[in-house]
């Protein structure tokens, strides 16, 4: 899971981590996707991505973008 947003999945709430008003604002669709898909599937495999491609095509781009940064708590290396 990730600790950009806490999750709990069972009611389906988001909790935005404070950490993430610091970043560009294409990162922050990016990670709201990331944490919807979350619901669907708590890995990063292939029942993840498959989502992510669906609601967002360029999803890389904002991924690498996230990775570039500092204070990056999460492995987005899938
Ligand atoms: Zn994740």
């Amino acid at each position: 899971m990730c600790c950009w947003w806490s999750c709990n999945i069972q009611a389906k709430r988001l909790w935005l981590n404070s950490e993430l008003a610091k970043k560009p604002p294409e990162c922050l669709e990016y990670i709201l996707v990331h944490e919807m898909v979350h619901l669907l599937e708590r890995n990063h495999n292939d029942r993840f991505k498959h989502p992510m491609e669906r609601f967002m095509l360029n999803w890389r781009e904002p991924r690498s973008l996230l990775n570039s940064l500092p204070l990056v708590y999460e492995d987005w290396s899938y």
